[in-house]
């Protein structure tokens, strides 16, 4: 059976199996079982995090010194900007138009949440620009620290930065650049062997998942649970796909049968980074993206370009204005989409991360952190959504990349090989 057809079925059989555990928490075999999905879960995503920091170095060093080298470092990083900006301004958009559609929060008893919102201590928080100072501190940083503490923006940085260094000196560094090449080549098929083992971690996560998450909390937020996931999907199934059709030549279909292993993984992970070896596979492999392309775009996407949350951010700053029964002004909806729009960029892509950028984009219209309360039982489970979106966009911009930067004559036929 082929491996994507194999994560497919494991995500179908975790989510049954998680039923399964969730009929009757009492029952013997439900904690072993829970402590045997923890430790297969714990190693698959374990493996994931060990090929992660060096994978986005190599890769954005690869990229950055191969676009150079072949001229096109300008019209790359422009389009790729421009894309990760369409994007997220259109999922913004569609976050608010739909939370004003369907008037979520409105006419829910706030009194239902006031306990869990007393209770809720509020961390450190920031305001938009405090937060681009925090940005900025915790991105210029010693490398060896970032490469240690798993700081992915520093690590995206600096291998920016080494990679235009490479260009720059030219033939004097091509052993580096060369060992580059190899090291990233020595990931990659370290990525493949993970992908072997991915069926069992989907498995593993898909029924941690759903045996542990309280599922019935959705029903308490159901209006809005329904409005963010829904919207949410209709940006990843309708949006993206009609962008990437035209810009990138590339039908829907194609570009799902090509990218799942990538999705499925997200969905379980509900982390961009946990995916990103496999987005950056699926993009090269599948879609024929070419790598110094794929190399560039997909790490950059997989920390800076983020729809999903985007879009969950902009939404649920407004059901928290509807329950606590304010009417935001045209000028504190812009607000909300500037601060989401950073809120996403400065999100890392690990599970919840947007839970706490949220507390910003609250506080910048002046709604109180402690809302966050209100949202935290359903985060784990709307994040699964928003990541796979998150991700889409990543591979989908590489595949629009790829095709504006090939010389006329050039124009690719993505292979369909999946
Ligand atoms: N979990 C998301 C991601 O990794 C970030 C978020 O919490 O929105 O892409």
């Amino acid at each position: 059976m082929h491996l994507n057809t194999q994560i497919l079925l494991a995500a179908i059989l975790g989510i049954a199996f998680g039923y399964i555990l969730q009929i009757d928490p009492q029952a013997s075999f439900v904690p072993h079982s829970l402590y045997g999905l923890g430790i297969i879960s714990s190693i698959f995503i374990g493996l994931l995090k060990m090929l992660l920091v060096p994978l986005i170095f190599s890769s954005i060093v690869v990229g950055v010194s191969n676009l150079q080298s072949s001229g096109q470092l300008g019209r790359v990083w422009k389009i790729t900007v421009l894309c990760f900006l369409t994007t997220t301004t259109l999922a913004l958009a569609l976050g608010l138009a739909c939370a004003h559609l369907f008037d979520v929060g409105k006419g829910v008893d706030i009194a239902m949440f006031q306990e869990d919102m007393n209770t809720y201590q509020s961390p450190d928080t920031l305001s938009p620009g405090a937060f681009f100072t925090n940005f900025i501190q915790n991105t210029l940083i010693n490398p060896f620290k970032a490469f240690s503490d798993g700081n992915v923006l520093a690590v995206v940085l600096f291998a920016l930065f080494v990679g235009i260094a490479l260009v720059q000196g030219g033939e004097r560094f091509s052993v580096v650049r060369k060992l580059s090449q190899q090291f990233f080549d020595i990931m990659m098929l370290m990525i493949g062997w993970v992908m072997k083992l991915a069926p069992f971690g989907i498995f593993a996560l898909m029924a941690k998942l759903i045996a542990t998450e309280d599922i019935s909390v959705l029903s308490r937020l159901l209006e809005f649970s329904l409005v963010v996931t829904g919207t949410t999907i209709f940006h990843g199934a309708v949006v993206l796909p009609l962008l990437l059709w035209i810009f990138g030549g590339m039908s829907p279909i194609r570009f799902f049968k090509a990218g799942r292993t990538a999705l499925i993984t997200a969905f379980a992970t509900s982390s961009s980074s946990a995916a990103l070896p496999l987005s950056l596979q699926c993009a090269q492999q599948n879609m024929g993206v070419r790598p110094h392309i794929a190399g560039f775009v997909v790490p950059l996407g997989s920390q800076l370009n983020m729809d999903g949350t985007a879009l969950y951010e902009a939404a649920a700053a407004l059901f928290i204005a509807n329950l606590m029964g304010l009417e935001l002004s045209l000028t504190q909806q812009l607000i909300v989409c500037v601060t989401a729009m950073i809120a996403s960029l400065g999100a890392p892509g690990i599970p919840s991360a947007g839970m706490v950028t949220m507390i910003m984009v609250l506080q910048s219209v002046g709604l109180p952190a402690e809302a966050i309360a209100i949202l935290l039982p359903i985060d784990r489970i709307l994040d699964t959504v928003r990541t796979v979106v998150n991700v889409q966009g990543d591979m989908m911009i590489s595949v629009v990349v790829d095709r504006h930067t090939r010389d006329v004559d050039e124009i690719p036929t993505p292979s369909t090989s999946t």
